[in-house]
């Protein structure tokens, strides 16, 4: 037990840590190339920011919350995702009285007490970007241009991007009706939820992730039927942007997304082939939200994908994202009277950014070889009796196995000449 992470937990080690920071640049440098800023919100919100940010009839916040009271009796709630924190903070901070668009990013962990498996943990990783204060047809697309520029980033190549609108409050409000007359014959079959929900909210049942949920309602109308002449003319803007900029994408009207303030555009990323947990990335517009959350009424838009499942999915596309590693210089004191000159070197290569390792126990020169290799060093710095007295030290290449003397005080210039080259 206690040596074993929480389940549905992991750890990140060192080699894999290098893939992370690598993706982490370029989703990074992609963001900020689109204008948006970096944001980082706490880790846990107040219960009520997520039950009224994303809607307390959803899976997410009704089965799937790390919620704990604190020592004071508040209510307080790991977040299972990121929009209704910079909702949050957006409010807060009275950033809507500011520059609109406001256009931020965000990476970090997310809580989910969600089954376990492949591609599907119980704290996980999201990347996701949010835009306040506009209503343009174009601001939709440059999100999701920003979606496919990160893949196309990444190498990622097979993937498909799903598209619909769910229309506006208004035009849903008809569709309701009609979805909820075509489930009636069919409640019997839902799931438990379901069947308490469709009265209240039918869109509920469509994102059900209960396949029998799914069949037993197949055939049912959709919403996209039911746009209103404002919203078709929203989607038919973004798919034109879209069309214009040679981004494709599919329209898909089973794409749902079943709360009040979510509206219009809404897309997923899929990737065939990564498992049961296919989708990598999902968002949309949600011009309700800010004011369901005690804000003024600003609309809004956004993304979020999962780190792990891009990882996964470029992993099984035969694509290795590293970090080019460090080059490392190891430091060999040959006895032990000879560290602390060792260790002043080590700190003056450090002081010119270069990377250096020694030993501090002094073992056998033989030892210390074999430890500069498993490091992977590319050069070796030997100090023993005689570069000590002659002031100087020997410097062995790792790959061509050369060797060369110099003065100490030129030591440092002559290594990072020296691994130029290296
Ligand atoms: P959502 O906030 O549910 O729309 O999720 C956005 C993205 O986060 C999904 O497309 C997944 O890539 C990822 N994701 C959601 N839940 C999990 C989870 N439990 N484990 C790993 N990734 C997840």
């Amino acid at each position: 037990m206690l040596t074993k992470a929480p389940r549905g937990t992991y750890d990140i080690l060192p080699e894999e840590s290098r893939r992370w920071q690598y993706l982490e640049n370029i989703i990074k440098e992609a963001a900020e190339l689109y204008g948006y800023r970096e944001i980082r919100t706490p880790i846990f919100e107040h219960t009520e920011l997520f039950e009224r940010g994303v809607g307390d009839s959803t899976d997410i916040v009704s089965k799937e919350m790390y919620t704990f009271t604190d020592k004071a009796d508040r209510s307080l709630t790991l977040r299972p995702e990121g929009t209704a924190c910079c909702v949050r903070a957006l409010i807060e901070h009275n950033l809507y009285n500011g520059v609109l668009p406001v256009k931020w990013f965000y990476f970090g962990p997310m809580f989910r007490y969600d089954r376990p498996q492949k591609g599907r943990y119980r704290q996980f990783h999201q990347f996701g970007v949010e835009a306040f204060g506009s209503r343009s047809p174009y601001l939709d697309a440059e999100v999701i241009m920003l979606l496919v520029e990160i893949l196309a980033r990444t190498g990622l190549k097979e993937y498909d991007l799903h598209l619909n609108s769910v229309g506006c409050p208004i035009c849903r409000e008809s569709y309701r009706q009609e979805l909820i007359k075509y489930i009636v014959p069919h409640q019997e079959r839902l799931c438990n939820d379901c069947k308490v929900r469709y009265q209240n909210n039918p869109l509920r049942v469509l994102d059900c992730k209960q396949p029998e949920c799914q069949k037993s309602i197949e055939g049912h109308p959709t919403l996209f039927d039911y746009l209103c002449p404002d919203c078709h003319e929203h989607y038919a803007q973004v798919k034109n942007y879209l069309q214009e900029n040679q981004i494709s994408f599919q329209h898909d009207d089973k794409l749902v997304r079943g709360l009040d303030y979510y509206t219009n555009t809404a897309f997923e990323v899929h990737i065939p082939g990564i498992g049961a947990q296919s989708a990598i990335g999902g968002g949309g517009r949600y011009d309700g939200l800010v004011e369901a959350c005690g804000g003024p009424k600003l609309p809004g838009i956004g993304f979020a994908m999962g780190m792990e499942r891009i990882l996964l999915a470029l992993e099984q596309a035969g694509i290795n994202p590293s970090l080019v590693q460090n080059q490392i210089v190891f430091v060999v004191a040959m006895n032990e009277q000879y560290l602390s000159p060792a260790v002043k070197l080590v700190k003056q290569l450090r002081d010119a950014g270069i990377s250096a390792e020694m030993d501090y126990n002094a073992r056998s020169a033989r030892a210390q070889m074999k430890h500069a290799d498993k490091l992977n060093a590319s050069l070796v710095v030997l100090l023993g009796e005689d570069e000590i007295e002659g002031g100087f030290v020997t410097i062995r290449n790792m790959s061509n196995k050369e060797q060369h003397q110099v003065g100490l005080a030129q030591a440092v210039e002559f290594i990072n000449t020296l691994l130029a080259s290296c």
